[in-house]
């Protein structure tokens, strides 16, 4: 609050808190009662080969099924859900259904698309997460190649080690680790040299103008050369625009998401999509 203000603006700005507080209090009552009713749903975002539209995973992303609030998008729980803990038997929830319907897509016997499921921090460091996403893995009977796991910048940056071990062994089974978001945090290209990941997901802001500002392609041209000499497969965000597409395939980039294409959709409707759409290697 700015010096000088007065009195009256001091209150409502006092007030306008104590109503935050109480929301995140009631926020977390109700979603500690849907961790028990499992009021969740996933939704899969397609991620496709630009070039073909071809499917080569799908993300999943988790949406909270209110009970008066209607479905409600990650932004409205996934912070607080992370400030209590929350966070870490929803995403237990999620890695288990994630992985049950990438099963189901594979069909009979054929390599179907990956499943991409984003992980954050505070789940990621959660003592046994690595153990029991391995146990989950094993139990879907699902390749491990066909399992990626999305995390931030942040808690790369981190650079412990018990990050780096838990890293390490999620890669030595054959999971892919992708960093989301990418140019969001604060690392610099050259991090990306010792980073232990497999893929790099370009964050939506810089993929937005890459059709239209010669330096905003400049930077993004940087990012995939740099990202292919390391060996990284670089997926671009939140793709609306042909113009920002074509822009990209010229640019070397290779996979891409973004509602151009498709927007989440739920599980039944993944296998009519995937019917129509040819899966790319
Ligand atoms: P994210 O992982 O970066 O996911 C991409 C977000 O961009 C999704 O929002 C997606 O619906 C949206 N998006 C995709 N294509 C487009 C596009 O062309 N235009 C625009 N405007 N948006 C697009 P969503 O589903 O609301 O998820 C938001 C964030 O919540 C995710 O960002 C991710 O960080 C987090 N999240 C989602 N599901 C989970 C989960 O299961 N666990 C955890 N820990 N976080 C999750
Ligand atoms: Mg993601
Ligand atoms: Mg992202
Ligand atoms: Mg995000």
């Amino acid at each position: 609050v700015a010096k000088g203000a007065g009195k009256g603006q001091w209150r409502r700005y006092q007030a306008a808190l104590h109503n935050q507080v109480l929301d995140r209090l009631e926020l977390r009552a109700e979603l500690d009662q849907a961790i028990v009713d499992r009021s969740f749903v996933l939704q899969y975002q397609p991620i496709v080969d630009l070039r073909t539209g071809a499917a080569s995973g799908l993300e999943a992303l988790v949406r909270w099924q209110h009970p008066t609030r209607g479905l409600l998008a990650p932004g409205r729980f996934i912070d607080v859900a992370e400030e209590s803990g929350q966070i870490v038997p929803i995403g237990d929830w999620v890695i288990e259904q994630a992985l049950a319907d990438a099963a189901q897509w594979r069909g009979s016997g054929e390599d179907g698309p990956y499943v991409s499921i984003n992980v954050s921090a505070r789940q990621f460091s959660d003592p046994g997460f690595v153990d029991r996403a391995l146990q989950r893995l094993a139990a879907a009977a699902l390749p491990a190649d066909r399992l990626v796991l999305e995390i931030t910048e942040t808690l790369l940056l981190r650079d412990d080690d018990q990050t780096r071990q838990d890293l390490a062994r999620l890669r030595q089974a054959g999971i892919r680790v992708a960093i989301d978001d990418f140019g969001t945090g604060y690392s610099s290209l050259s991090y990306l040299r010792k980073v232990p990941a497999d893929v790099l997901k370009i964050e939506k802001s810089f993929i937005d103008a890459v059709s239209t500002q010669p330096q905003q392609r400049a930077l993004v041209e940087g990012i995939l050369r740099l990202a292919h000499t390391l060996g990284l497969t670089v997926v671009a965000e939140g793709i609306e625009e042909e113009a920002d597409r074509a822009a990209l395939v010229a640019a070397g980039c290779r996979y891409g998401q973004g509602y151009l294409f498709c927007r989440p959709m739920n599980n039944p409707d993944v296998l009519t999509w995937l019917a129509d759409a040819q899966v790319a290697a």
